[in-house]
């Protein structure tokens, strides 16, 4: 009952997505890994252009780490796009250049978690594998007015079960994606279109009133704000950037040298510390040049930049993968992530 009233409503309301044009099992997967924890509206340009750089497991596996993280760049989560690099190899090495239909082999590829495998077996290979992501968790604790808290082992074990249970044989691949666009279009997190929905008769959330108040989460944690600083230090024309060690949070990309605040230090002290362990100088702070803020998955920050002037020694990449002196027209080939390209784009204008 309920997969055929979702399976009906899908074939008339669903939506044109670039990646839904190809059977191709290569793009439906990157078209998944891009969709984790990243809009829909955002997602259909990158994979286009993805797409078209990078059309297949072969070329991407011959890129460059640099080039892949630069066609990523502004996506954010860039674990996905170095694991979707090494999956690549993986797959050109051991699996003739194709992606596995298995959920199993799948699982064990860098970057494809148990969502993302059930997600591509249906899709592309026409498996009976439920998928769960945090939309189609909603939508079932909602029409099984599952009053336990989302994330306890219980509920992820009923889910699994109750997604599992509703999939027509056959038709998971339509199944899944019928779940994901209800999701987008009509179960929507807050006040959802129940009037618009064709699950409504079976809806037992809708039949108690209680589909705003499902699904129950566990309070939220407190996310850490951090105070960051930065360093513009030119030299020659050029501006001295740092490249991230390859693991942890934005590895492999480029940025402007420094770190975090300690306790008690002022702004001042912060820079010069972090410059001293990272590059190895001594600088005196000029002008400031910018605040910015940005929020991660776990944390926020608030970063402070500004211009310096090496007093003493040679930078050294003390702690980075490497450190390079960039032409300004230059920065914009480098990987970066968000608010060191704020950064890096005001340079480029206050030199035009
Ligand atoms: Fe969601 Fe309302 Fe549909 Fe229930 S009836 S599945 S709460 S949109």
């Amino acid at each position: 009952m309920i997969s055929q009233l979702l399976l009906d409503w899908y074939a008339k309301n669903a939506r044109r997505l670039p990646w839904r044009d190809h059977s191709d099992p290569y793009a439906i997967w990157i078209s998944e890994i891009m969709l984790q924890q990243t809009r829909v509206e955002t997602v259909i340009d990158y994979f286009q252009r993805w797409m078209q750089t990078l059309p297949d497991i072969a070329t991407l596996a011959s890129a460059s780490e640099q080039d892949v993280l630069k066609q990523w760049e502004g996506l954010g989560y860039y674990a996905r796009a170095r694991n979707i690099h090494k999956t690549a190899q993986i797959l050109r090495h051991d699996y003739g250049a194709r992606l596995p239909s298995e959920i199993k082999q799948l699982e064990k590829l860098p970057g494809i978690g148990k969502y993302s495998a059930a997600a591509i077996s249906s899709m592309a290979y026409g498996q009976d594998a439920a998928a769960l992501d945090g939309n189609i968790r909603r939508i079932l604790t909602r029409l099984f007015d599952i009053s336990s808290p989302l994330g306890s082992n219980g509920t992820e074990a009923q889910l699994r079960q109750l997604a599992q249970e509703n999939l027509p044989a056959g038709k998971a691949g339509d199944y899944n994606q019928a779940l994901m666009d209800l999701g987008a279009m009509i179960c929507l997190p807050r006040n959802p279109k129940c009037d618009q929905c064709p699950l409504q008769p079976v809806c037992q959330a809708f039949m108690r009133g209680v589909q705003n108040l499902r699904p129950v989460r566990t309070k939220k944690k407190i996310v850490p704000h951090y105070t960051v600083c930065a360093a513009i230090i030119e030299r020659d024309g050029k501006v001295l950037v740092a490249r991230r060690k390859a693991e942890g949070l934005l590895g492999g990309l480029w940025e402007f040298p420094g770190g975090k605040q300690e306790e008690g230090e002022t702004l001042a002290e912060a820079l010069q510390r972090e410059i001293k362990e990272e590059l190895g100088v001594e600088i005196e702070i000029g002008a400031f040049f910018g605040k910015y803020n940005h929020a991660y998955t776990h944390f926020k920050i608030t970063l402070h930049a500004f211009r310096c002037r090496i007093l003493h020694g040679e930078p050294q990449p003390l702690d980075a993968d490497t450190i390079d002196w960039v032409n300004h027209a230059n920065l914009s080939a480098l990987p970066m992530g968000k608010i060191d390209r704020l950064i890096a784009l005001r340079i480029q204008q206050s030199k035009a």
